[in-house]
């Protein structure tokens, strides 16, 4: 297993759209054991595809249930290959989020508390189930990488505004990463 480079923030590819999983395979395997070994690494409890570089409809979750979290149970390591959002609903609930491509920046984003997913596990069989509270948020931040969305992108102009000082010193970084 190895610890992959994670993108940040004004790569390209986080805004791009993925393409889905054709079939599984042996490379396949080997990158879902390196994106849990990145998230892990990087104390994350989502990563999706993008976020390593590739443009693939997939991602690897870890999202113990917050204590307050009662009604769902501890899910364990989850693997989402071509996810679809069958349906939201509930109540729209601000919480804190961050972004392991987005490091140091945090904002509240609301969210639909429910999610429907349907999904490929990791033995590429069809799942589908309902999720709720941070699990399903998890979920929602995920998916959104997929489709080339930050949680930036729930902001307001204003919020996003009182974070362009910190977003332009990720701009940077990339940049002395890329030239050297
Ligand atoms: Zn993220």
């Amino acid at each position: 297993m190895a610890i992959l480079p994670i993108v940040t923030y004004n790569d390209p590819i986080l805004l791009e759209r993925t393409e889905s999983v054709k079939e599984n395979s042996d490379e396949l395997q080997e990158l879902i054991d390196d994106m849990f070994e990145t998230m892990y690494n990087a104390a994350g409890v989502g990563l999706a595809a993008p976020q390593i570089g590739q443009k693939l409809q997939l991602f690897v979750m870890d999202a113990d249930p917050m204590t307050e979290d009662s009604d769902q149970l501890d899910l364990g390591p989850m693997v989402m290959i071509n996810p679809e959002i069958v349906s939201t609903g509930g109540e729209l609930v601000g919480y804190e989020e961050g972004c392991l491509s987005i490091p140091e920046v945090r904002d509240e984003v609301k969210r639909p508390e429910r999610v429907e997913l349907k999904w490929l596990n990791r033995e590429f069989e069809e799942r589908q189930q309902e999720f709720t509270g941070w699990v399903s948020r998890v979920i929602q931040h995920e998916y959104d990488h997929l489709q080339g969305k930050l949680f930036l992108d729930h902001l307001s102009a204003f919020r996003r505004r009182l974070h362009r000082k910190k977003l332009s010193t990720i701009d940077a970084r990339s940049e002395e990463r890329r030239v050297g």
